[in-house]
């Protein structure tokens, strides 16, 4: 079978070290022939994101802070020079501080609350408006986005009302850019041990819960979310906008 994805450019924000979701999602790219242009958020990690894209045939790497418009728009400039046409972005980005992410919801703060929704949220937005007009043969764009969004879950506080928003951001993103041709999808991961779940309190519990539970009595691995990732972005999900698919082995159907 001919590559899924070959001629496509993609963009992938959010990977911080091999253990990144998005770091996942690139190889699933890649395997099927995209090109992939990746970004790191500080020079803190540029040199870990570099060596990783080095293992990735023609892919480029550049810097973008999402809580920096003039940071977007250059890294816009730069894929306009560089790919001139582009065809997907992933957005697997998220942040709230490790405070806010214990105890109880209704003590977040003010500006805990901004940052989560400022990093978490709008940066999908803040990225895909600058980035719609590359996509001239048409598009697809995705986030990542947890079951906390939906339900209330232990610890996960601020950033499940931040996935909340992105979701809703989803389906609007969906509805306004469907006119370019340009898809806008999600997905929701099940509980997975990376550098942002670190921050998430008693992380060990939700993973354990979730073995124990999920209909296919097993945990995400990355590849799985890599692969789904792969369908959104290549044609084969040519009919599916503003949807978030679940890949958690089931857990979200399951009553309590
Ligand atoms: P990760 O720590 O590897 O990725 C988070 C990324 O966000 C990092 O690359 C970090 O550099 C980036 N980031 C944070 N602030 C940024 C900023 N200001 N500008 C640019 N980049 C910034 O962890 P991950 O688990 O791979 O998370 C990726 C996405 O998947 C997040 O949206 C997360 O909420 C979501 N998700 C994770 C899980 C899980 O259990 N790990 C489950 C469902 C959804």
């Amino acid at each position: 079978m001919s590559q899924l994805l070959a001629g496509k450019n993609i963009l992938v924000m959010g990977v911080a070290n091999d253990r990144s979701i998005a770091w996942a999602i690139a190889q699933s790219l890649s395997a099927q022939g995209a090109r992939l242009a990746f970004t790191y958020e500080s020079e803190r990690v540029e040199e870990r994101v570099s060596k990783l894209a080095a293992t990735i045939p023609n892919s480029i790497v550049l810097p973008c802070n999402v809580t920096v418009d003039s940071e977007i728009d250059t890294l816009t400039e730069k894929l306009k020079e560089h790919f001139g046409v582009l065809h997907g972005y992933v957005h697997s980005i998220a942040f709230a501080r490790t405070e806010e992410l214990e105890g109880l919801f209704v003590d977040t703060s003010r500006d805990g609350f901004a940052l989560a929704h400022d990093i978490s949220a709008y940066s999908l937005t803040a990225v895909a408006k600058r980035i719609y007009p590359l996509m001239t043969e048409g598009g697809s764009i995705m986030t990542m986005t947890y079951l906390g969004a939906e339900r209330a879950m232990k610890n996960y506080n601020v950033m499940g009302v931040a996935k909340a928003a992105l979701e809703a951001s989803i389906r609007y993103l969906a509805n306004d850019l469907g006119q370019f041709n340009v898809r806008v999808n999600g997905i929701s991961a099940g509980p997975i041990r990376t550098l942002a779940a670190k921050g998430i309190k008693d992380f060990n519990s939700i993973l354990r819960q979730v073995e124990e539970k999920a209909p296919l009595r097993r945990t995400t691995e990355t590849a799985e979310v890599g692969d789904t990732a792969m369908f959104l972005m290549s044609d084969l999900s040519r009919g599916i906008t503003g949807e978030v698919i679940h890949v958690d082995n089931g857990y979200h159907i399951i009553g309590v």
